[in-house]
């Protein structure tokens, strides 16, 4: 296999250089393959450049169970084998010993310690190298097709052939950086359904001109219930929000565009922004405000954790004007729900545009969770966000992607010998 005199341009073609595709070259590459990696941009792994606001939020500190659950107990569990294979700690490890520092920071996220994405890239570009990869950049895969001996690619000037491919061309979200969903319709020439894909990890679009009004503030522990339109608990996460002049974004409102967007129905969404704090216990700091300091305005009385401006406009939408000593039965209970539970209606995100994930994608049931090999056509390795995979902010998604590119890399790579890639 490695090193024979082959006709073919490639042991291994990888067709995308996102996470997934650089990680899968490397591996296959180190497995002994001859790597091709064709990339259609003018230079590989845009998405690594702009993630985490151009710092790359490259992993999480979670693993185990905890770190599968966060994929969901399905998709979850199709991930173990690649996650156990290459965790966090090995992914943090791959990425160092590239030269590249790595610290922890808030909600269990991992970063560069330089805050360079750019530095991420370029390492891994560095690894490329040192395994010798061939990587063509403006080279778009229009095409693929089943051959003798393995997978004829056609582009727009060329055309490739490889023994064994792998694709990993990423899914819809921010199409301006090359994930235009072209892995899907090649996947389907091999035999692949799809399962439908939906923006995920998008903002918000919420109608109400409060919300508006408050654009650029951040509120750094919210809890968020996202409720269906029959009034069934879809999810619940307590995270950062941040508001718009569209509406919700931050890690709370953008975990749930998912979740808003795979059902044809508006869904409510409660906000708790006091989520250490019983409505019990409100309501009595709001009574014993009025006994103590009667004249004052009933929003100046609410807890500290809510900023001025929110306070305000919550008692204005309310029509609240009394002083916090006249204040009504009613209209307390009314405070304490706003605080403890705003609803919002909320029909979609704001879409592929600007969403970091698509969910959806390759069924899972299609490719072989050990290997990665495609279950339709022997030969095919598919990896990475073309998967019907997607986690929430944190650094999940970027781990999905480099561990089932690992995977994918080995068994394309040494062939005979993926049997032992991943956990048994
Ligand atoms: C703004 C933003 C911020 C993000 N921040 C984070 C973060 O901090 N942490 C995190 O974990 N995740 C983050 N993500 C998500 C993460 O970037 C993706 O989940 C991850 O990049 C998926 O990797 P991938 O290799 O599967 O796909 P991609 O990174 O999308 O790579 C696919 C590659 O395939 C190429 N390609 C597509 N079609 C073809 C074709 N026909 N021929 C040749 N090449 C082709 C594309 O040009 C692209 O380079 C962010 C996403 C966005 C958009």
């Amino acid at each position: 296999m490695a090193g024979s005199a082959s006709p073919l341009d490639a042991d291994v073609a990888v067709v995308g250089g996102g996470a997934a595709g650089l990680c899968a070259a490397w591996f296959a590459a180190r497995a002994g393959s001859r790597v091709l990696l064709l990339e259609k941009n003018p230079q590989p792994g845009l998405k690594i450049l702009i993630s985490g606001g151009g710092r790359c939020n490259l992993t999480t500190t979670k693993s185990g169970r905890e770190l599968e659950e966060e994929y969901g107990r399905r998709r979850g569990r199709w991930l173990r084998h690649a996650l156990r294979a290459f965790p966090p700690a090995a992914l943090r490890a791959f990425v160092q010993d590239a030269g590249v520092p790595l610290q922890e920071e808030d909600l269990d996220k991992v970063f560069p310690v330089s805050g360079r994405a750019r530095d991420v890239l370029d390492a891994l570009l560095r690894r490329l190298v040192e395994v010798g990869v061939t990587v063509q950049t403006e080279a778009a895969v229009r095409g693929v097709e089943r051959t003798g001996g393995g997978f004829a690619l056609r582009g727009e000037r060329r055309s490739w052939t490889a023994a064994r491919l792998v694709l990993c061309t990423g899914g819809l979200s921010y199409p301006k950086t090359g994930a235009t969903g072209d892995g899907y319709a090649l996947c389907a020439t091999l035999g692949h359904q799809r399962v439908a894909t939906v923006p995920a990890l998008a903002p918000l679009r919420v109608g109400a001109p409060w919300v508006h009004e408050l654009a650029g503030m951040t509120l750094p522990d919210v809890g968020l219930t996202l409720r269906d339109a029959e009034g069934v608990v879809v999810r619940r996460r307590r995270r950062p929000v941040l508001f718009t002049h569209k509406g919700l974004s931050g890690p709370g409102p953008m975990d749930l565009a998912g979740d808003v967007e795979e059902r044809a129905q508006p869904c409510l969404l409660e906000l708790d922004f006091c989520p250490d704090m019983r409505a019990e216990e409100l309501d009595g700091s709001l009574v014993a405000a009025g006994r103590t300091t009667g004249r004052r305005s009933p929003a100046s009385c609410l807890p500290a954790t809510v900023p001025e401006r929110l306070r305000q406009v919550l008692a204005r939408e309310l029509g609240i004007t009394e002083s916090v000593a006249a204040l009504t039965r009613e209209h307390r209970r009314r405070l304490v729900g706003a605080v403890k539970g705003t609803e919002l209606r909320v029909e979609a995100s704001l879409g592929f545009a600007a969403a970091e994930v698509t969910r959806g994608g390759i069924p899972l049931d299609e490719v072989d969770p050990r290997t990665m090999e495609s279950r339709c056509t022997p030969g095919l390795f598919v990896c990475g966000e073309l998967l019907d995979i997607d986690g929430p902010i944190g650094g999940f998604n970027f781990q999905a992607a480099f561990a089932t590119g690992r995977l994918a890399g080995i068994s394309a790579g040494a062939p005979d010998a993926h049997r032992d890639a991943g956990v048994s």
